[in-house]
């Protein structure tokens, strides 16, 4: 192939720039495409540039506490307390190290969802139809094109109908380009060659068909590195409220901390190394710089455990909102529905007939009552089935004996239909090739086609029967000739048909005049022959139906919006078992509401049909207005505003285009109803797990600093030296507080209601329960430490069991916090998850070592401790765990109109 690379392809006619690029109409052969690829590698864009493995590990020493601690090791060693500096550094490692690897964890999982995203391309490859992954496109293939799809590399268009390009990304337009397949002249700008589609732009509107001039970096967008995709975060408006929130705290305990020394040494009169031991334990004991890990860490887990469970989170804040959501609105079609469609009866001007055999194969019968009809032998079904083959974007592939679709499954049906009738699909498409397309559009619904057809052209149209049956005059009869149309009678067809939940589409078709090269909605309008309706089966999901009942335990009500007719929507909205299905609502009715009059119907129907994306638009305004916070599905291109302006937009991932995906906050792999509730439940689930872990932790670091600030104050000894206290934050504590991120969602999760959105993170239960545990721990330290004192035993051993009093408290408190909405004091509160156990394992060998082994005895002045005294550190745990409970029960039975936290 001759250099492609410097070829101005806008300049080249359709014909050259095939030839130029060795292709042809039907495609690349697929070897010859597996060829390419190995030639011209991937069509990606090079990954955003990382930060190095070293930067990224230095990173973790760039915090405010940890050059606190450097700084003491620094004094330390001047001091010549050799053994304290060792140890200071070495937690200061140690910690790096862990936070290092968590980190690497959190982004290798980040880095596998992202690439569950990566998008997939239609191609012609030796003419038949298939669906590759972006990055196999290779140029020289011929990439289809339809409304919402991102161009997947740089295409010179060799069909274009109605195509309409969003080009902003590279021209900074913001007026869709419109496209047709003209040459453009050689010093036309990029914005100028309307025979050209450059990857990473979208598709507002049409179709059309695009031969691959370049891949990857020789794309235009690819030459220009700097816009390459802007990585999501793992931060949410809790997580960067807790990291604000440390920072202050983390100044103000720095000011807190230097009175203190002040204090202690002009007050107190204590020797400059004690205070200064002192104070720098009570930093340790107060920055949270633990926090904002560790919420990062449970937010990473969290969004993991949902993409499992096929919710894909692309925008983080998301994960708090769906813990708000109060009204999930969504579309019916493969969402409530399987989105396996068969054609079950076709209705024609005199009989409705039946049609059995499921699944996409060709096997199946045509009846009339019971009689098996011939296609061959009837007036009217041939006509049917050629437009049920020829109106129609689909195809079908047989593998491993089961056949399935490309491209939408309900097409996928009408070519089985024709496959029914003895037609087969690409031979019929071959004899009465396609000259041009309406194409679909949920704004018109309609889609039509032009036919070059035994020397005559033929126009036929599919699409929402009311619609069809307004641009029809005639209605061809069973005995082959045209007649004036009953609209009677086919409105009552439709009527019943959809009550039985099934779509129904109406095909029409019109001679047009032997000239006719293109096709306009002038073509359309007027003049057609309807020729009989489609009614296609399309079974609600069985899991639907409990995620739906679900939902409504959540206390968040879920309304259909669906583009299909009211009667198919108001019967799958039955078997769904939505509640409000008596009145459905149009989307023509929608049109003559003002504000008040929609506010009122949104609150008494649950069912919304015949609607466009503008409706939807309309209805989140009314409903947000209301004060509920929104989740709303969408797949097309015009779904976009509606995705972005809903506090939840969620994507379909299958079926959906990537313009809706773009838009949308979650996207759902398997385009399921069921996963909205799941995503509802992984949301409140993470938003508990975060609180949780805030909870634990704070108390601990304030009971601790109540501990030092009360011991300076007072002249007391410290019941826990620095060193000490830097164990216990930076191994068990984390250690323990990490466990948290693991925590299944409790059994209440989705029996309580939404949660009001703008509650503040620290409530005012919260703010008491910090309060609270920070007082226990205090007093157990302070207690062990003046008992451990008064038996007369040693201040090392005194403190030994302070610290580990302190340690079991922690662990105590952990049982009691992961259950915040109920006791934990129940069998499986006990056994805990493997995360807990593993984590307080980890701690209680770490705890005997701490104790028992010489070396830490040395570092940390520690002193092994007799089995009575092991038993009364335990003792203060237990007793911490049922003052906890009491507290928790009293709050329940007692103070009831504040939620726990
Ligand atoms: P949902 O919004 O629940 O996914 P939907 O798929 O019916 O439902 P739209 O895609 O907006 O919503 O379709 C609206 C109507 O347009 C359909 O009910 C059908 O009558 C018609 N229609 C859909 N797809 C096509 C198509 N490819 N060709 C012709 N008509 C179509």
């Amino acid at each position: 192939m001759a250099d492609i690379e410097n070829k101005a392809f806008h300049t080249l006619d359709k014909a050259a720039a095939l030839e130029a690029l060795e292709s042809s109409e039907k495609g690349l052969l697929p070897e010859e495409a597996a060829a390419r690829l190995e030639k011209y590698g991937p069509n990606a864009l090079p990954e955003p540039e990382k930060r190095s493995i070293v930067m990224r590990f230095l990173s973790h020493f760039h915090n405010t506490l940890i050059y606190v601690l450097l700084g003491a090791a620094f004094v330390t060693l001047l001091m010549a307390h050799y053994i304290d500096t060792a140890v200071i550094l070495a937690v200061v490692l140690v910690n790096a190290v862990i936070g290092f690897i968590q980190e690497g964890k959190a982004e290798k999982a980040l880095d596998a969802i992202r690439k569950m995203l990566s998008p997939t391309a239609a191609v012609l490859r030796g003419g038949r139809r298939v669906t590759v992954d972006g990055t196999e496109i290779v140029p020289g293939d011929l990439v289809l094109l339809e409304a919402g799809d991102k161009v997947p590399a740089d295409l010179r268009l060799i069909a274009a109908h109605g195509l309409l390009i969003e080009e902003a990304v590279l021209t900074g337009e913001s007026v869709p380009a419109e496209k047709d397949t003209h040459k453009a002249a050689e010093e036309a700008s990029l914005g100028d060659r309307h025979c050209m589609a450059f990857k990473g732009t979208l598709v507002a509107a049409g179709e059309g068909t695009g031969l691959v001039v370049a891949t990857g970096q020789k794309t235009e967008i690819g030459k220009i590195s700097d816009m390459l995709a802007n990585v999501e975060t793992l931060t949410t408006p809790l997580v960067r409220q807790m990291a604000v929130f440390a920072k202050y705290l983390t100044g103000f305990i720095l000011v807190f901390a230097a009175l203190m020394t002040a204090f202690g040494f002009l007050v107190r009169g204590m020797a400059f190394p004690e205070i200064f031991m002192a104070v720098v334990g009570l930093s340790v004991a107060a920055i949270p710089e633990g926090l904002p890990t560790i919420l990062t860490i449970t937010l990473a887990i969290g969004v993991q455990a949902m993409a499992k469970r096929h919710a894909i989170v692309r925008r983080m804040p998301a994960i708090e909102t769906l813990g708000s959501v109060s009204v999930i609105c969504t579309d019916k079609t493969g969402t409530l529905t399987r989105n396996e469609m068969t054609v079950a009866s076709i209705a024609t001007a005199e009989e409705v007939l039946t049609v059995t055999g499921t699944g996409y194969g060709p096997e199946g019968d045509i009846k009339n009552g019971d009689r098996k009809i011939k296609a061959d032998d009837h007036a009217l079904l041939p006509e049917i089935a050629r437009g049920a083959v020829l109106c129609n974007n689909a195809a079908l592939q047989e593998k491993d004996g089961t056949w399935v679709v490309e491209g939408d499954p309900m097409e996928g049906a009408l070519l089985a239909l024709g496959g029914k009738c003895g037609f087969a699909v690409e031979e019929t498409q071959e004899k009465y090739p396609r000259l041009d397309t309406i194409p679909f559009d949920a704004k018109h619904r309609f889609m039509a086609t032009l036919h070059e057809m035994e020397g005559e052209k033929r126009i036929f149209v599919k699409g929402a029967p009311e619609r069809v049956l307004d641009m029809c005059a005639a209605a061809r009869g069973a005995d082959g000739q045209d007649k004036k149309i009953d609209k009677k009678y086919w409105l009552k067809a439709i009527e019943e048909i959809a009550a039985e939940g099934q779509r129904v589409l109406a095909v029409a078709v019109k001679t047009a005049a032997k000239n006719t090269a293109e096709i306009g909605f002038e073509d359309v309008e007027s003049g057609l022959v309807l020729l009989g309706l489609w009614g296609l089966i399309d079974p609600p999901r069985d899991e639907a139906i409990v995620a739906v009942k679900e939902c409504r335990e959540a206390g968040i009500s879920v309304k259909m919006i669906t583009g299909d007719h009211a009667a198919t929507a108001a019967a799958i909205a039955r078997q769904i078992g939505l509640e409000k299905t008596q009145r459905v609502v149009t989307g023509a009715e929608i049109d003559g509401m003002d504000d008040a009059a929609l506010t009122k119907a949104v609150s008494e129907s649950d069912v919304f049909a015949r609607t466009s994306p503008a409706h939807k638009l309309r209805l989140i305004e009314v409903l947000q207005a209301d004060g509920k916070v929104i989740a709303m599905t969408g797949d097309g291109v015009n779904d976009a505003p509606a995705l972005k302006r809903a506090d939840i937009g969620i994507a379909m991932g299958r079926k959906g285009s990537e313009a809706a995906k773009e838009a949308a906050e979650i996207v759902l792999t398997d385009d399921n109803f069921a996963s909205i509730a799941a995503a509802v439940r992984g949301g409140r689930t993470v938003y508990d797990n975060l609180k949780k872990a805030i909870a634990f932790l704070l108390p601990v670091n304030g009971g601790e600093s109540f501990s030092l600030v009360a011991a300076i104050l007072f002249g007391l000894t410290l019941p826990i030296t620095a060193v000490q206290i830097l164990w216990v934050n930076m191994v068990s504590s984390v250690a323990l507080a990490l466990s948290l991120a693991f925590e299944p969602p409790e059994q209440q999760v989705m029996k309580r209601p939404p949660r009001p959105p703008n509650t503040p993170v620290l409530s005012p239960f919260l703010l008491w329960r910090i309060a609270f545990v920070s007082a226990l721990f205090c007093i157990g330290i302070f207690a062990q430490f003046t008992l451990a004192q008064a038996a007369g035993l040693d201040v090392e051993t005194a403190r030994t069991m302070a610290v580990n009093t302190l340690v079991v408290m922690e662990i105590f408190y952990l049982f009691s916090i992961r259950y915040t909405h109920g006791t934990s004091l129940t069998f499986e509160g006990v056994l805990g998850t493997p995360a807990v156990l593993i984590a307080v394992a980890a701690v209680t060998v770490l705890q005997f070592l701490f104790t028992y082994t010489p070396f830490m005895n040395v570092f940390f002045g520690s002193n092994p401790l007799t089995f009575m005294q092991g038993v009364q550190v335990v003792a203060f745990g237990v007793a911490v765990l049922f003052l906890l409970e009491t507290e928790k029960f009293i709050v329940r039975r007692f103070v009831k109109k504040e939620k726990p936290a």
